[in-house]
């Protein structure tokens, strides 16, 4: 999901003005080479049931750097809702979809080979770790912040598909053919990817408090969110090696623009812009700490 305006602040995702224009048209200039649809794009309705939160919410919908998502406050659907609001701009990646025909793609021309876990024979001029959770669970390239999450996969026929519903510490994506992702716990300890039984219930309860108990549980993952610093990634060279990690929760937003800077850097021997230099922010670590 893609989601402009975040958060219980209700707080438009950073650099979001840069990152989603450049992100939309990477994936649709994707899609036109690749004849595959990834981007699904939805109304988003963040609702409110906390009048205090309401409130927040109300408060910020002509903010300057809000004010441009919103499309207008609407009727909440029910009386479980004090309020609701409508947000463009957001949708949903086929991220399966992405990766199966990227993956074709650079197949077809001989431009793919699945790398192996820490591959030796890899040149090290040439490798950029991009190892996601895998690699920050090992401390590459600094200490993490990495959340567990687990979602669920529905089946609900008679539920509304046209839009995505953001409330109550949740959100519930409609797939089409009456399927529905809904998510997502946040866990610090236990930084597996199995999904639980605890996860399965609390990520129903969001279902419920977002729509009904009109579903079927048809799917249960558990993943980890990468993160160094909130979901603001960083690119950089340490010893030699280039590394890109800490996407959080927010990897479609913002992996089509970092990457281009990281190809900048790799390509052309620029530098990264020190907002997302790697190498600057272990140094702020050593003198701050993670804040
Ligand atoms: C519950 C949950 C909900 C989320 N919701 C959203 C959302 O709504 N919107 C959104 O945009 N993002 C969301 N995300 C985050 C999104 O999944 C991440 O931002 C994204 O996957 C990060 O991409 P990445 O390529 O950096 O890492 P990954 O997706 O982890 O990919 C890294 C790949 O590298 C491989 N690898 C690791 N180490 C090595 C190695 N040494 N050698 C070879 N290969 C290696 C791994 O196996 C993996 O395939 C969510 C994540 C979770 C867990």
């Amino acid at each position: 999901m893609i989601n402009p305006v975040t958060g219980k602040n209700f707080q438009p995702s950073w650099r979001i003005a840069e990152f989603l224009p450049e992100a939309m048209a990477f994936y649709a200039s994707v899609e036109a080479r690749l004849g595959t649809k990834l981007w699904h794009p939805h109304p988003v309705l963040r609702l409110a049931a906390d009048p205090k939160n309401w409130e927040k919410i109300r408060g910020k919908l002509t903010a300057q750097d809000v004010a441009p998502w919103v499309v207008g406050e609407v009727h909440p659907p029910d009386e479980r809702w004090v309020g609701a609001v409508a947000v463009r701009g957001g949708g949903r990646l086929d991220v399966k979809a992405f990766l199966d025909a990227s993956r074709a793609f650079f197949s077809e021309q001989g431009l793919y080979r699945q790398a192996e876990m820490d591959d030796p024979t890899a040149s090290s001029s040439r490798r950029v770790w991009c190892e996601g959770a895998a690699g920050l669970l090992l401390g590459r390239p600094a200490p993490h912040r990495c959340a567990k999450g687990e979602i669920l996969t529905l089946r609900a026929e008679g539920w509304d598909d046209t839009q995505i519903r953001i409330g109550n510490r949740g959100w519930l994506i409609p797939l089409g053919g009456g399927l529905f992702k809904v998510g997502a716990t946040y866990e610090w300890d236990e930084l597996d990817e199995f999904p639980t039984e605890a996860g399965r219930a609390a990520v129903q309860a969001i279902a419920v408090s977002l729509m009904d108990e009109q579903f079927q549980v048809i799917g249960h993952e558990a993943g980890i969110r990468p993160i160094l610093r909130r979901s603001e990634p960083l690119i950089g060279e340490i010893d030699g090696e280039w590394f890109f990690n800490g996407l959080g929760s927010k990897g479609s937003l913002y992996a089509p623009g970092i990457a281009r800077r990281l190809t900048a850097c790799l390509l052309d021997g620029a530098r990264p812009e020190p907002e997302l230099d790697l190498g600057i922010f272990l140094e702020s670590l050593k003198t701050h700490g993670q804040s």
